[in-house]
């Protein structure tokens, strides 16, 4: 049941920032995923300039710290990202991501879903050992559009108690900085939130690897898109394995473009959010399976 629920998990997950595709179960549930998500088998031409054993790149990728305490606070300048990771945490990709940044020295933002956090704590715990931030994506990855307010609360607090808990073992906490699983935000949460001290974290540029093309049209087509925009926060998702394929090439190109990675860090750690901010419990349903979003 374990298993078959995180079949279902990485299912419902794929294409975070892209509008859902509602599928019917045969068991009456519903699952959502992109379009273009199913992977195909097309070869790709194999792009390895550089390899996972290769030692760490003296780098000049990494830019500065910014301390957050409202989206306001999030202003780059040209030829500024920020690195963001959504949906997992997930072994194995995950991990290599994490390699592939601290080859490079940078410091990204992993907005975690709090069912991932729960089925893989060991890993969430080694994204923050390893000095990156770790915000939240809602209890089970639900579209919160689609949700009554009362669902929507107790989706976003289910997925920082979640992601909390697995921390805190490690001696760490979640920052408080918030996703919308598929961006799909309302006016009145994003109020909500403010009002208890979480960020939301806006996407500038999508790179899109939700779909499943090769590595190499992924890196690309990231780099593309950063070319043209200039500087912006980055969405990619730690469940995707072109994802952490292409992460050291994509990695070198901003290097090499003049880029810098821009650490963010919530302003204050002061805040028990766990204990302040109002809780309303998920009904049962809540913690099955993500039957939609
Ligand atoms: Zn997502």
């Amino acid at each position: 049941m374990r298993l078959l629920s995180l079949a279902f998990i990485a299912l419902a997950l794929a294409g975070c920032a892209n509008s859902p595709r509602q599928v019917s179960q045969a068991d009456g549930t519903t699952l959502a995923f992109a379009p273009g998500e199913r992977q195909r088998s097309e070869p790709g031409p194999q792009v390895a300039m550089l390899r996972p054993d290769q030692p760490a790149i003296p780098s000049g990728l990494a830019g500065r710290t910014i301390r957050v305490a409202s989206p306001a606070d999030i202003r780059l300048g040209p030829k500024e990202v920020v690195l963001t990771f959504d949906d997992g945490p997930v072994p194995g990709k995950t991990d290599a991501i994490l390699k592939a940044l601290d080859r490079f020295g940078v410091k990204a933002t992993f907005l975690m879903v709090g069912q991932m956090a729960d089925a893989y704590p060991a890993t969430a715990r080694k994204v923050a050992a390893a000095g990156h931030t770790i915000g939240t994506h809602t209890q089970n990855h639900r579209n919160l559009r689609s949700v009554g307010p009362a669902v929507a609360e107790a989706q976003i607090r289910a997925g920082r108690e979640s992601v909390a808990a697995a921390l805190r073992p490690g001696g760490y906490r979640p920052a408080p900085f918030f996703r919308f699983p598929y961006l799909a935000d309302t006016k009145a949460l994003r109020s909500s939130l403010a009002g208890q001290g979480i960020v939301v974290i806006d996407v500038d540029i999508d790179s899109r690897d939700y779909f499943a093309t090769g590595s190499d049209v992924l890196r690309a087509r990231a780099v593309a898109s950063v070319e043209k925009r200039g500087s912006g926060v980055i969405l990619f998702h730690d469940l995707h394995a072109r994802t952490a394929t292409m992460l050291p090439l994509l990695l070198a190109d901003l290097k090499a473009r003049g880029y810098k990675v821009v650490h963010l860090v919530p302003a204050s750690s002061g805040i028990d959010l766990l204990a302040s901010a109002p809780w309303a419990p998920l009904p049962p349903s809540g913690m099955t399976p993500p039957d939609r979003g």
